[in-house]
Protein backbone atom coordinates (compact mmCIF):
# COMPACT_ATOMS: atom_id res chain seq x y z
CA UNK A 1 0.00 0.00 0.00
CA UNK A 2 1.17 3.76 -0.89
CA UNK A 3 1.79 5.92 1.64
CA UNK A 4 -1.13 8.14 0.28
CA UNK A 5 -3.49 5.32 0.15
CA UNK A 6 -2.31 4.33 3.56
CA UNK A 7 -3.39 7.70 5.05
CA UNK A 8 -6.63 7.66 3.39
CA UNK A 9 -7.45 4.03 4.85
CA UNK A 10 -6.10 5.55 8.30
CA UNK A 11 -8.81 8.44 7.63
CA UNK A 12 -11.43 5.74 8.42
CA UNK A 13 -10.17 4.91 11.92
CA UNK A 14 -10.35 5.94 14.95
CA UNK A 15 -13.00 8.64 16.97
CA UNK A 16 -15.03 10.55 14.88
CA UNK A 17 -13.38 13.53 15.86
CA UNK A 18 -9.84 12.32 15.85
CA UNK A 19 -11.04 10.98 11.80
CA UNK A 20 -12.31 13.76 11.02
CA UNK A 21 -8.60 16.07 12.10
CA UNK A 22 -6.59 13.89 10.19
CA UNK A 23 -8.81 13.75 6.73
CA UNK A 24 -8.63 17.69 7.35
CA UNK A 25 -5.36 17.28 7.41
CA UNK A 26 -4.94 15.40 4.36
CA UNK A 27 -6.86 18.58 2.72
CA UNK A 28 -5.36 21.54 0.83
CA UNK A 29 -6.23 23.84 3.90
CA UNK A 30 -9.82 25.96 4.13
CA UNK A 31 -8.82 28.14 7.28
CA UNK A 32 -5.98 29.45 9.06
CA UNK A 33 -5.75 26.40 11.45
CA UNK A 34 -5.55 23.82 8.24
CA UNK A 35 -2.47 26.62 7.45
CA UNK A 36 -0.66 26.19 10.64
CA UNK A 37 -1.39 22.70 10.43
CA UNK A 38 1.04 22.55 7.48
CA UNK A 39 3.31 25.01 8.72
CA UNK A 40 2.41 27.88 6.52
CA UNK A 41 2.33 31.86 7.45
CA UNK A 42 0.74 32.97 3.86
CA UNK A 43 -0.97 30.79 0.98
CA UNK A 44 0.50 31.33 -2.54
CA UNK A 45 -2.86 30.91 -4.71
CA UNK A 46 -6.48 31.05 -3.29
CA UNK A 47 -9.01 29.05 -4.91
CA UNK A 48 -12.34 30.43 -4.71
CA UNK A 49 -15.07 28.12 -6.00
CA UNK A 50 -19.10 27.88 -5.82
CA UNK A 51 -19.13 24.10 -5.36
CA UNK A 52 -18.84 22.60 -2.31
CA UNK A 53 -14.90 21.30 -1.43
CA UNK A 54 -14.77 17.43 -2.45
CA UNK A 55 -11.55 16.17 -2.74
CA UNK A 56 -12.14 13.97 -5.85
CA UNK A 57 -10.22 14.48 -9.45
CA UNK A 58 -14.24 15.43 -10.56
CA UNK A 59 -14.47 18.60 -8.92
CA UNK A 60 -12.05 21.27 -10.57
CA UNK A 61 -10.78 23.27 -7.48
CA UNK A 62 -9.73 20.13 -5.77
CA UNK A 63 -7.81 18.99 -9.26
CA UNK A 64 -6.51 21.79 -9.86
CA UNK A 65 -5.27 22.71 -6.43
CA UNK A 66 -4.05 19.30 -6.41
CA UNK A 67 -1.98 19.64 -9.40
CA UNK A 68 -0.33 23.11 -8.15
CA UNK A 69 0.29 21.86 -4.84
CA UNK A 70 2.39 18.66 -6.44
CA UNK A 71 4.29 21.83 -8.33
CA UNK A 72 5.37 23.47 -4.80
CA UNK A 73 2.67 26.11 -4.38
CA UNK A 74 0.90 26.26 -1.29
CA UNK A 75 -3.05 26.34 -2.15
CA UNK A 76 -5.57 26.81 -0.11
CA UNK A 77 -9.62 26.72 -1.16
CA UNK A 78 -12.46 28.23 0.09
CA UNK A 79 -15.89 26.88 -0.98
CA UNK A 80 -19.25 28.16 -1.30
CA UNK A 81 -17.89 31.78 0.78
CA UNK A 82 -20.79 33.96 1.74
CA UNK A 83 -20.76 37.23 -0.21
CA UNK A 84 -22.84 39.41 1.41
CA UNK A 85 -19.06 40.45 2.72
CA UNK A 86 -15.89 39.32 2.16
CA UNK A 87 -14.84 37.75 5.07
CA UNK A 88 -15.06 34.05 3.58
CA UNK A 89 -12.74 34.68 1.55
CA UNK A 90 -10.09 36.33 3.50
CA UNK A 91 -10.30 34.20 6.26
CA UNK A 92 -7.02 33.13 5.18
CA UNK A 93 -5.01 36.41 4.76
CA UNK A 94 -3.91 37.45 1.54
CA UNK A 95 -2.20 34.76 -0.99
CA UNK A 96 1.12 36.05 -2.18
CA UNK A 97 0.63 35.14 -5.55
CA UNK A 98 -2.98 35.44 -6.97
CA UNK A 99 -6.69 34.42 -6.27
CA UNK A 100 -8.44 31.54 -8.95
CA UNK A 101 -11.99 31.97 -8.97
CA UNK A 102 -14.51 29.76 -10.59
CA UNK A 103 -18.31 29.34 -10.07
CA UNK A 104 -17.78 24.91 -10.34
CA UNK A 105 -18.80 22.68 -12.24
CA UNK A 106 -21.50 24.42 -13.89
CA UNK A 107 -22.41 28.09 -15.19
CA UNK A 108 -23.92 29.14 -12.29
CA UNK A 109 -27.74 30.40 -13.98
CA UNK A 110 -27.63 26.82 -15.36
CA UNK A 111 -27.60 25.55 -11.48
CA UNK A 112 -30.08 27.62 -10.66
CA UNK A 113 -32.69 27.80 -13.30
CA UNK A 114 -34.55 25.62 -15.11
CA UNK A 115 -34.71 25.40 -18.92
CA UNK A 116 -38.43 27.94 -18.20
CA UNK A 117 -36.33 29.83 -16.26
CA UNK A 118 -37.78 28.78 -12.96
CA UNK A 119 -35.49 28.34 -9.70
CA UNK A 120 -34.47 25.14 -9.41
CA UNK A 121 -34.63 23.33 -5.43
CA UNK A 122 -31.05 21.59 -5.35
CA UNK A 123 -28.14 21.54 -5.75
CA UNK A 124 -26.39 18.61 -6.43
CA UNK A 125 -22.80 20.60 -5.79
CA UNK A 126 -23.97 21.46 -2.30
CA UNK A 127 -23.62 19.67 1.24
CA UNK A 128 -27.36 18.67 1.90
CA UNK A 129 -27.87 19.22 -2.13
CA UNK A 130 -29.64 22.89 -1.55
CA UNK A 131 -29.88 25.73 -3.69
CA UNK A 132 -28.51 28.83 -2.53
CA UNK A 133 -25.08 27.87 -2.09
CA UNK A 134 -23.81 30.35 -4.40
CA UNK A 135 -24.70 33.25 -6.21
CA UNK A 136 -25.85 33.75 -9.27
CA UNK A 137 -23.03 34.80 -11.89
CA UNK A 138 -20.53 33.62 -9.61
CA UNK A 139 -17.10 34.44 -11.50
CA UNK A 140 -18.52 38.03 -11.51
CA UNK A 141 -19.34 38.22 -7.74
CA UNK A 142 -16.66 36.07 -6.70
CA UNK A 143 -14.25 38.73 -8.33
CA UNK A 144 -15.27 41.29 -6.83
CA UNK A 145 -15.23 39.64 -3.67
CA UNK A 146 -11.35 38.69 -3.93
CA UNK A 147 -10.68 42.47 -5.01
CA UNK A 148 -12.33 43.60 -2.48
CA UNK A 149 -10.65 41.00 0.17
CA UNK A 150 -6.84 41.60 -1.28
CA UNK A 151 -6.99 45.05 -3.46
CA UNK A 152 -4.15 44.58 -5.73
CA UNK A 153 -3.74 40.90 -5.88
CA UNK A 154 -4.27 39.29 -9.17
CA UNK A 155 -6.96 37.95 -9.63
CA UNK A 156 -7.62 35.38 -12.61
CA UNK A 157 -10.90 33.58 -13.53
CA UNK A 158 -11.57 29.88 -14.76
CA UNK A 159 -13.59 27.17 -14.97
CA UNK A 160 -16.65 26.05 -17.27
CA UNK A 161 -18.54 29.82 -16.71
CA UNK A 162 -15.70 32.11 -17.26
CA UNK A 163 -14.36 29.72 -19.95
CA UNK A 164 -17.74 29.73 -22.34
CA UNK A 165 -18.56 32.98 -21.53
CA UNK A 166 -15.17 33.82 -22.61
CA UNK A 167 -15.92 36.47 -25.83
CA UNK A 168 -19.23 38.22 -26.48
CA UNK A 169 -22.16 36.06 -25.24
CA UNK A 170 -25.81 34.84 -25.55
CA UNK A 171 -27.30 34.74 -21.88
CA UNK A 172 -30.77 32.87 -21.67
CA UNK A 173 -31.43 33.60 -18.45
CA UNK A 174 -31.20 37.47 -19.22
CA UNK A 175 -32.58 36.84 -22.94
CA UNK A 176 -29.50 39.16 -24.13
CA UNK A 177 -26.37 39.58 -25.41
CA UNK A 178 -23.20 39.98 -22.67
CA UNK A 179 -19.66 40.44 -23.13
CA UNK A 180 -16.70 38.82 -22.37
CA UNK A 181 -17.19 37.90 -18.35
CA UNK A 182 -13.40 38.87 -18.34
CA UNK A 183 -14.16 42.68 -19.47
CA UNK A 184 -17.29 42.35 -16.59
CA UNK A 185 -15.29 41.00 -13.96
CA UNK A 186 -12.19 42.49 -14.41
CA UNK A 187 -10.39 39.45 -13.58
CA UNK A 188 -6.86 39.54 -14.38
CA UNK A 189 -6.48 36.86 -16.31
CA UNK A 190 -9.03 34.42 -18.34
CA UNK A 191 -8.05 30.94 -17.99
CA UNK A 192 -10.09 28.69 -20.75
CA UNK A 193 -10.43 25.00 -20.96
CA UNK A 194 -8.95 22.80 -18.66
CA UNK A 195 -6.82 24.95 -16.41
CA UNK A 196 -3.82 22.40 -15.18
CA UNK A 197 -1.34 24.29 -17.81
CA UNK A 198 -2.49 27.50 -17.94
CA UNK A 199 -2.73 27.98 -14.49
CA UNK A 200 0.39 26.46 -13.34
CA UNK A 201 2.33 28.77 -16.15
CA UNK A 202 0.74 32.00 -14.81
CA UNK A 203 1.40 30.88 -11.58
CA UNK A 204 5.04 30.10 -12.19
CA UNK A 205 5.02 33.83 -13.56
CA UNK A 206 3.55 35.12 -10.59
CA UNK A 207 6.04 33.53 -8.51
CA UNK A 208 9.52 34.65 -10.56
CA UNK A 209 8.16 38.07 -10.42
CA UNK A 210 7.71 38.13 -6.55
CA UNK A 211 11.14 36.07 -6.15
CA UNK A 212 12.64 39.20 -8.25
CA UNK A 213 10.69 41.26 -5.95
CA UNK A 214 8.41 43.14 -8.21
CA UNK A 215 5.27 43.82 -7.11
CA UNK A 216 3.01 41.38 -8.70
CA UNK A 217 0.00 43.70 -9.46
CA UNK A 218 2.41 46.05 -11.37
CA UNK A 219 3.85 43.23 -13.37
CA UNK A 220 0.86 41.98 -14.27
CA UNK A 221 -0.72 45.22 -15.40
CA UNK A 222 2.38 45.80 -17.25
CA UNK A 223 1.63 42.32 -19.14
CA UNK A 224 3.13 39.76 -17.10
CA UNK A 225 0.35 36.99 -17.63
CA UNK A 226 -0.15 37.94 -21.38
CA UNK A 227 0.03 35.50 -24.12
CA UNK A 228 -0.14 32.08 -22.16
CA UNK A 229 -1.82 29.19 -24.31
CA UNK A 230 -5.15 28.72 -22.94
CA UNK A 231 -5.52 32.05 -21.43
CA UNK A 232 -7.80 35.94 -22.33
CA UNK A 233 -6.31 38.97 -21.27
CA UNK A 234 -8.15 42.82 -21.84
CA UNK A 235 -6.11 45.29 -23.19
CA UNK A 236 -7.55 49.17 -22.87
CA UNK A 237 -6.36 52.42 -24.49
CA UNK A 238 -3.73 52.63 -21.53
CA UNK A 239 -1.71 49.42 -23.01
CA UNK A 240 -1.05 51.68 -26.33
CA UNK A 241 1.99 49.57 -27.55
CA UNK A 242 0.42 46.27 -26.81
CA UNK A 243 -2.60 47.42 -29.21
CA UNK A 244 -0.62 48.74 -31.55
CA UNK A 245 1.38 45.23 -31.29
CA UNK A 246 -1.71 43.18 -31.60
CA UNK A 247 -3.25 45.63 -34.62
CA UNK A 248 0.17 44.58 -36.32
CA UNK A 249 -0.11 41.21 -35.58
CA UNK A 250 -1.90 38.13 -37.44
CA UNK A 251 -4.29 37.28 -34.79
CA UNK A 252 -7.76 36.30 -35.71
CA UNK A 253 -10.32 39.03 -35.35
CA UNK A 254 -13.72 37.94 -34.58
CA UNK A 255 -17.01 40.09 -34.85
CA UNK A 256 -16.85 42.91 -32.36
CA UNK A 257 -19.33 43.10 -29.25
CA UNK A 258 -21.14 46.26 -30.74
CA UNK A 259 -20.78 44.26 -34.46
CA UNK A 260 -22.69 41.43 -32.97
CA UNK A 261 -25.31 43.56 -31.75
CA UNK A 262 -25.87 45.17 -34.46
CA UNK A 263 -26.32 42.01 -36.56
CA UNK A 264 -27.08 39.10 -34.64
CA UNK A 265 -26.12 36.71 -37.20
CA UNK A 266 -22.22 37.28 -36.29
CA UNK A 267 -22.76 35.92 -33.20
CA UNK A 268 -22.01 32.43 -35.04
CA UNK A 269 -19.28 34.20 -36.86
CA UNK A 270 -17.30 34.57 -33.63
CA UNK A 271 -18.56 31.20 -31.83
CA UNK A 272 -17.12 29.38 -35.37
CA UNK A 273 -14.12 31.40 -35.03
CA UNK A 274 -13.45 30.54 -31.72
CA UNK A 275 -14.52 26.80 -32.01
CA UNK A 276 -11.84 26.48 -34.99
CA UNK A 277 -9.38 28.14 -32.79
CA UNK A 278 -9.92 25.61 -30.19
CA UNK A 279 -9.48 22.81 -32.31
CA UNK A 280 -6.45 23.83 -34.50
CA UNK A 281 -4.81 25.39 -31.58
CA UNK A 282 -2.61 28.02 -33.71
CA UNK A 283 -3.26 31.20 -34.02
CA UNK A 284 -4.74 33.63 -31.25
CA UNK A 285 -7.50 35.35 -31.93
CA UNK A 286 -9.10 39.04 -30.51
CA UNK A 287 -12.49 40.59 -29.90
CA UNK A 288 -13.23 44.63 -29.58
CA UNK A 289 -15.66 45.48 -27.55
CA UNK A 290 -15.91 49.15 -26.42
CA UNK A 291 -12.79 50.61 -26.23
CA UNK A 292 -10.65 47.62 -24.83
CA UNK A 293 -9.88 44.26 -26.58
CA UNK A 294 -10.06 41.03 -25.64
CA UNK A 295 -7.13 38.50 -26.45
CA UNK A 296 -7.68 34.90 -26.30
CA UNK A 297 -4.24 33.25 -26.84
CA UNK A 298 -4.08 29.68 -28.53
CA UNK A 299 -5.44 26.78 -26.36
CA UNK A 300 -3.48 25.00 -24.35
CA UNK A 301 -2.46 21.75 -25.79
CA UNK A 302 -4.30 19.32 -23.66
CA UNK A 303 -2.19 17.38 -21.08
CA UNK A 304 0.60 14.66 -21.95
CA UNK A 305 -0.66 11.40 -21.20
CA UNK A 306 2.11 11.10 -18.38
CA UNK A 307 0.91 14.36 -17.19
CA UNK A 308 -2.35 13.42 -17.44
CA UNK A 309 -1.81 9.82 -15.42
CA UNK A 310 0.51 12.10 -12.61
CA UNK A 311 -2.59 14.14 -12.14
CA UNK A 312 -5.02 11.37 -11.41
CA UNK A 313 -2.43 9.52 -9.29
CA UNK A 314 -2.48 12.44 -6.85
CA UNK A 315 -3.66 11.40 -3.38
CA UNK A 316 -7.07 11.95 -3.35
CA UNK A 317 -9.55 11.11 -0.36
CA UNK A 318 -12.41 10.91 -2.60
CA UNK A 319 -14.62 12.62 0.24
CA UNK A 320 -16.12 16.15 1.33
CA UNK A 321 -14.06 18.44 3.77
CA UNK A 322 -15.26 16.77 7.06
CA UNK A 323 -16.59 20.72 7.88
CA UNK A 324 -19.94 19.55 6.26
CA UNK A 325 -22.30 17.31 8.30
CA UNK A 326 -24.72 16.28 5.14
CA UNK A 327 -23.13 14.48 1.90
CA UNK A 328 -22.81 16.54 -1.10
CA UNK A 329 -25.11 14.08 -3.58
CA UNK A 330 -22.41 14.82 -6.67
CA UNK A 331 -19.67 12.68 -4.91
CA UNK A 332 -22.11 10.00 -4.12
CA UNK A 333 -22.67 9.29 -8.38
CA UNK A 334 -18.99 9.48 -8.95
CA UNK A 335 -17.18 8.74 -5.52
CA UNK A 336 -15.92 5.49 -7.14
CA UNK A 337 -15.63 6.60 -10.80
CA UNK A 338 -12.42 6.69 -12.98
CA UNK A 339 -12.26 9.49 -15.54
CA UNK A 340 -10.32 7.82 -18.34
CA UNK A 341 -9.74 10.75 -21.33
CA UNK A 342 -10.52 14.29 -22.10
CA UNK A 343 -12.31 15.56 -24.87
CA UNK A 344 -14.77 14.81 -27.39
CA UNK A 345 -14.75 14.83 -30.95
CA UNK A 346 -18.40 14.90 -31.75
CA UNK A 347 -18.28 18.80 -31.62
CA UNK A 348 -22.13 18.61 -30.70
CA UNK A 349 -23.68 22.15 -31.12
CA UNK A 350 -25.39 22.48 -28.26
CA UNK A 351 -22.59 20.92 -25.94
CA UNK A 352 -20.16 23.08 -24.09
CA UNK A 353 -17.36 20.68 -24.92
CA UNK A 354 -16.70 22.04 -28.31
CA UNK A 355 -15.68 25.37 -27.11
CA UNK A 356 -14.34 23.98 -23.47
CA UNK A 357 -12.14 21.03 -23.68
CA UNK A 358 -12.17 20.60 -27.51
CA UNK A 359 -12.39 17.83 -30.08
CA UNK A 360 -9.21 16.47 -29.13
CA UNK A 361 -8.99 13.29 -27.03
CA UNK A 362 -6.60 13.15 -24.19
CA UNK A 363 -6.49 9.58 -22.81
CA UNK A 364 -4.87 7.80 -19.28
CA UNK A 365 -2.57 4.61 -19.75
CA UNK A 366 -4.71 1.41 -18.87
CA UNK A 367 -1.81 1.19 -16.14
CA UNK A 368 -2.51 4.74 -14.39
CA UNK A 369 -6.59 3.60 -14.74
CA UNK A 370 -5.49 0.13 -13.06
CA UNK A 371 -3.37 1.74 -10.34
CA UNK A 372 -6.35 4.19 -9.21
CA UNK A 373 -8.78 1.11 -9.23
CA UNK A 374 -6.40 -0.30 -6.93
CA UNK A 375 -6.35 2.80 -4.99
CA UNK A 376 -9.92 2.30 -4.69
CA UNK A 377 -10.27 -0.75 -3.39
CA UNK A 378 -8.19 0.07 -0.62
CA UNK A 379 -10.24 3.07 0.17
CA UNK A 380 -12.45 2.97 3.67
CA UNK A 381 -15.68 3.61 1.76
CA UNK A 382 -15.21 0.65 -0.72
CA UNK A 383 -18.09 -1.38 -1.36
CA UNK A 384 -17.31 -3.21 -4.32
CA UNK A 385 -18.22 -1.59 -7.30
CA UNK A 386 -16.61 0.86 -9.83
CA UNK A 387 -19.62 2.96 -11.18
CA UNK A 388 -18.09 4.21 -14.05
CA UNK A 389 -15.38 4.04 -16.14
CA UNK A 390 -15.27 6.96 -18.74
CA UNK A 391 -15.15 10.42 -20.01
CA UNK A 392 -16.94 12.68 -22.04
CA UNK A 393 -17.84 10.02 -24.42
CA UNK A 394 -17.06 6.93 -22.88
CA UNK A 395 -16.16 4.62 -25.94
CA UNK A 396 -13.68 7.31 -27.12
CA UNK A 397 -10.68 6.71 -24.68
CA UNK A 398 -7.73 6.18 -26.88
CA UNK A 399 -9.01 7.67 -30.24
CA UNK A 400 -6.79 9.66 -32.12
CA UNK A 401 -6.90 11.75 -35.35
CA UNK A 402 -4.46 10.17 -37.75
CA UNK A 403 -4.32 13.28 -39.68
CA UNK A 404 -3.13 16.96 -38.67
CA UNK A 405 -6.06 18.18 -36.94
CA UNK A 406 -4.47 22.06 -37.12
CA UNK A 407 -5.07 21.53 -41.01
CA UNK A 408 -8.75 20.15 -40.35
CA UNK A 409 -11.89 22.65 -41.22
CA UNK A 410 -14.62 20.14 -40.30
CA UNK A 411 -16.63 21.00 -36.83
CA UNK A 412 -17.39 17.62 -36.08
CA UNK A 413 -15.08 13.89 -36.55
CA UNK A 414 -18.03 11.99 -36.29
CA UNK A 415 -20.36 13.87 -38.57
CA UNK A 416 -21.99 14.13 -41.23
CA UNK A 417 -20.07 10.55 -41.42
CA UNK A 418 -17.46 9.39 -39.32
CA UNK A 419 -13.70 10.58 -40.56
CA UNK A 420 -11.43 8.15 -42.35
CA UNK A 421 -8.77 9.85 -40.36
CA UNK A 422 -10.58 9.27 -37.01
CA UNK A 423 -8.85 6.08 -35.42
CA UNK A 424 -10.62 4.61 -32.21
CA UNK A 425 -9.20 2.14 -29.68
CA UNK A 426 -12.51 0.11 -28.74
CA UNK A 427 -10.94 -3.26 -28.93
CA UNK A 428 -8.18 -2.01 -25.90
CA UNK A 429 -10.93 -0.26 -24.26
CA UNK A 430 -12.86 -3.30 -23.73
CA UNK A 431 -9.32 -5.34 -22.75
CA UNK A 432 -9.12 -1.98 -20.17
CA UNK A 433 -13.09 -2.74 -18.73
CA UNK A 434 -11.85 -6.37 -18.51
CA UNK A 435 -8.52 -5.62 -16.48
CA UNK A 436 -10.61 -3.41 -14.20
CA UNK A 437 -12.72 -6.40 -13.75
CA UNK A 438 -10.11 -8.68 -12.67
CA UNK A 439 -8.68 -6.40 -9.95
CA UNK A 440 -8.59 -7.79 -6.85
CA UNK A 441 -11.53 -6.58 -4.71
CA UNK A 442 -13.65 -5.36 -7.69
CA UNK A 443 -16.95 -6.79 -7.76
CA UNK A 444 -18.74 -4.80 -10.77
CA UNK A 445 -17.49 -2.37 -12.94
CA UNK A 446 -20.08 -0.62 -14.89
CA UNK A 447 -19.77 2.38 -18.10
CA UNK A 448 -22.32 5.06 -16.48
CA UNK A 449 -21.04 7.52 -18.77
CA UNK A 450 -22.74 8.09 -22.38
CA UNK A 451 -21.60 5.79 -25.27
CA UNK A 452 -21.60 7.33 -28.79
CA UNK A 453 -23.72 4.79 -30.59
CA UNK A 454 -22.61 5.29 -34.27
CA UNK A 455 -18.61 4.85 -33.22
CA UNK A 456 -19.95 1.34 -31.05
CA UNK A 457 -22.15 0.53 -33.91
CA UNK A 458 -18.79 -0.18 -35.74
CA UNK A 459 -17.42 -2.39 -33.70
CA UNK A 460 -19.60 -5.27 -32.76
CA UNK A 461 -16.62 -6.79 -30.68
CA UNK A 462 -16.84 -3.83 -28.10
CA UNK A 463 -20.40 -3.27 -28.19
CA UNK A 464 -21.01 -7.10 -27.39
CA UNK A 465 -18.05 -7.20 -24.51
CA UNK A 466 -19.86 -3.98 -23.44
CA UNK A 467 -23.33 -5.49 -22.93
CA UNK A 468 -22.02 -8.76 -21.44
CA UNK A 469 -20.35 -7.66 -18.16
CA UNK A 470 -20.66 -3.48 -17.97
CA UNK A 471 -23.73 -1.83 -19.02
CA UNK A 472 -26.05 -3.57 -16.05
CA UNK A 473 -29.46 -3.30 -17.48
CA UNK A 474 -29.51 0.15 -19.02
CA UNK A 475 -27.00 1.89 -21.64
CA UNK A 476 -27.17 6.01 -21.87
CA UNK A 477 -27.44 6.63 -26.20
CA UNK A 478 -27.96 10.70 -27.14
CA UNK A 479 -29.97 10.24 -30.13
CA UNK A 480 -31.55 13.34 -29.33
CA UNK A 481 -33.89 13.14 -32.02
CA UNK A 482 -34.89 11.44 -35.10
CA UNK A 483 -35.42 14.17 -37.87
CA UNK A 484 -32.30 14.28 -40.02
CA UNK A 485 -32.71 18.19 -40.51
CA UNK A 486 -32.95 18.77 -36.86
CA UNK A 487 -29.88 16.60 -36.34
CA UNK A 488 -28.08 18.08 -38.94
CA UNK A 489 -28.39 20.98 -36.76
CA UNK A 490 -27.39 19.46 -33.63
CA UNK A 491 -24.34 18.36 -35.57
CA UNK A 492 -25.47 14.48 -34.93
CA UNK A 493 -25.32 11.68 -37.14
CA UNK A 494 -28.23 10.54 -38.98
CA UNK A 495 -30.81 9.14 -37.40
CA UNK A 496 -30.26 5.92 -39.42
CA UNK A 497 -26.84 5.26 -37.11
CA UNK A 498 -29.00 5.48 -33.94
CA UNK A 499 -31.62 3.03 -35.58
CA UNK A 500 -28.51 0.70 -37.01
CA UNK A 501 -26.98 0.76 -33.04
CA UNK A 502 -29.67 -0.53 -31.85
CA UNK A 503 -29.91 -3.83 -34.34
CA UNK A 504 -26.65 -4.41 -33.45
CA UNK A 505 -27.46 -3.99 -29.61
CA UNK A 506 -30.34 -5.93 -29.57
CA UNK A 507 -28.95 -8.41 -32.14
CA UNK A 508 -26.02 -8.88 -29.17
CA UNK A 509 -28.20 -8.69 -26.22
CA UNK A 510 -30.56 -11.35 -27.11
CA UNK A 511 -26.92 -13.79 -27.97
CA UNK A 512 -25.84 -12.96 -24.41
CA UNK A 513 -29.34 -13.99 -23.15
CA UNK A 514 -29.60 -10.71 -21.20
CA UNK A 515 -32.47 -7.85 -20.92
CA UNK A 516 -30.92 -4.57 -21.51
CA UNK A 517 -32.59 -1.66 -22.30
CA UNK A 518 -31.00 1.45 -24.08
CA UNK A 519 -32.25 5.10 -22.03
CA UNK A 520 -32.15 7.55 -25.21
CA UNK A 521 -31.60 11.01 -24.18
CA UNK A 522 -33.46 13.59 -26.25
CA UNK A 523 -34.07 17.24 -27.17
CA UNK A 524 -37.07 19.25 -27.03
CA UNK A 525 -37.34 22.47 -28.58
CA UNK A 526 -33.91 22.67 -30.37
CA UNK A 527 -33.60 25.34 -32.98
CA UNK A 528 -35.07 24.30 -36.48
CA UNK A 529 -37.57 21.81 -34.57
CA UNK A 530 -40.81 22.04 -35.62
CA UNK A 531 -44.08 20.80 -33.92
CA UNK A 532 -44.34 17.80 -36.34
CA UNK A 533 -40.43 16.89 -35.95
CA UNK A 534 -41.60 16.57 -32.22
CA UNK A 535 -44.88 14.36 -33.53
CA UNK A 536 -42.44 12.29 -35.65
CA UNK A 537 -40.41 12.12 -32.52
CA UNK A 538 -43.20 11.24 -30.25
CA UNK A 539 -44.44 8.51 -33.08
CA UNK A 540 -41.21 6.71 -33.33
CA UNK A 541 -41.21 6.20 -29.48
CA UNK A 542 -44.77 5.02 -29.36
CA UNK A 543 -44.49 2.74 -32.30
CA UNK A 544 -41.28 1.33 -29.83
CA UNK A 545 -43.44 1.28 -27.11
CA UNK A 546 -41.15 3.26 -25.29
CA UNK A 547 -41.39 6.08 -22.70
CA UNK A 548 -39.24 8.97 -22.74
CA UNK A 549 -37.28 9.30 -19.33
CA UNK A 550 -34.74 11.91 -20.47
CA UNK A 551 -36.22 14.14 -22.49
CA UNK A 552 -33.90 17.91 -21.82
CA UNK A 553 -35.75 20.88 -23.66
CA UNK A 554 -33.36 22.82 -25.02
CA UNK A 555 -31.07 24.98 -23.13
CA UNK A 556 -28.88 27.95 -25.29
CA UNK A 557 -25.44 27.58 -23.27
CA UNK A 558 -23.44 30.30 -23.78
CA UNK A 559 -20.98 30.02 -26.09
CA UNK A 560 -22.30 27.33 -28.07
CA UNK A 561 -22.68 27.36 -31.47
CA UNK A 562 -26.51 26.50 -30.62
CA UNK A 563 -26.76 29.36 -28.45
CA UNK A 564 -25.51 31.33 -31.36
CA UNK A 565 -28.86 29.96 -33.72
CA UNK A 566 -30.47 30.09 -31.15
CA UNK A 567 -30.16 33.93 -30.55
CA UNK A 568 -29.69 34.87 -34.79
CA UNK A 569 -31.87 32.41 -35.47
CA UNK A 570 -29.22 31.28 -38.65
CA UNK A 571 -27.59 28.01 -39.16
CA UNK A 572 -24.07 27.49 -38.51
CA UNK A 573 -23.92 28.19 -42.47
CA UNK A 574 -25.76 31.27 -42.53
CA UNK A 575 -29.22 30.34 -43.58
CA UNK A 576 -32.49 31.09 -41.74
CA UNK A 577 -33.57 28.45 -38.98
CA UNK A 578 -37.29 28.99 -37.60
CA UNK A 579 -36.69 28.96 -33.95
CA UNK A 580 -38.85 27.71 -30.82
CA UNK A 581 -38.68 30.55 -28.79
CA UNK A 582 -40.61 31.49 -25.57
CA UNK A 583 -42.15 29.81 -23.14
CA UNK A 584 -45.52 28.44 -24.75
CA UNK A 585 -43.91 27.58 -27.89
CA UNK A 586 -40.94 25.17 -25.90
CA UNK A 587 -43.82 24.08 -23.21
CA UNK A 588 -46.01 22.68 -26.15
CA UNK A 589 -42.89 20.89 -27.69
CA UNK A 590 -41.58 19.53 -24.53
CA UNK A 591 -45.36 18.30 -24.04
CA UNK A 592 -45.54 16.30 -27.00
CA UNK A 593 -42.58 14.34 -26.31
CA UNK A 594 -43.94 14.14 -22.39
CA UNK A 595 -47.42 14.43 -21.70
CA UNK A 596 -49.21 11.34 -21.49
CA UNK A 597 -50.90 10.67 -25.23
CA UNK A 598 -48.61 14.06 -26.74
CA UNK A 599 -50.70 16.65 -28.30
S1 LIG B 1 -9.07 15.06 -39.93
FE1 LIG B 1 -10.85 13.87 -39.31
S2 LIG B 1 -10.22 12.86 -37.40
FE2 LIG B 1 -8.77 14.53 -37.79
S3 LIG B 1 -9.61 16.27 -36.67
FE3 LIG B 1 -10.39 16.42 -38.77
S4 LIG B 1 -12.36 15.38 -38.69
FE4 LIG B 1 -11.25 14.78 -36.85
Amino acid sequence: MSHDTDSVAAAGRGSKRNRDAFAASLLLPVDAAGMRGRGWEELDVLLVTGDAYVDHPAFGAALLGRWLERHGFRVGIVAQPRWTTAEDVARMGRPRLCVGVTAGSLDSMLAHYTAFRRKRRDDAYTPGGRSGARPNRATLVYAALARRAFPGTPVIAGGIEASMRRATHYDFWEDALRRSVLLDSKADLLVYGMAERSMLRACERLRSAAEAGEDPARAVREGLLRGIPGTAHALCPRDGRALRALDESAVVRLPSHEEIAARPARLMEATLLLERQVHAGTAAARQDSGAQVVVFSPPAPPLAAADLDALYALAFTRRAHPCYSEPVPALETVRFSVTTHRGCAGGCAFCSLALHQGRRIASRGDASVLSEVRGMTRHPDWKGSVSDVGGPSANMWGAACRADPAACARASCLVPEICPHFATAQGALADLLDAVAAVEGVKHVRVASGVRHDLAARDPDYLRRLIRRYVGGQLKVAPEHCCDRVLALMRKPPFRAFEEFLDVFERVSRAAGREQYVVPYLISAYPGTADEDMRALRGWLDRRRWRPRQVQCFIPLPGTAAAAMYYAGVAPDGAPVPVPRGDAARLRQHGILTRAGGS
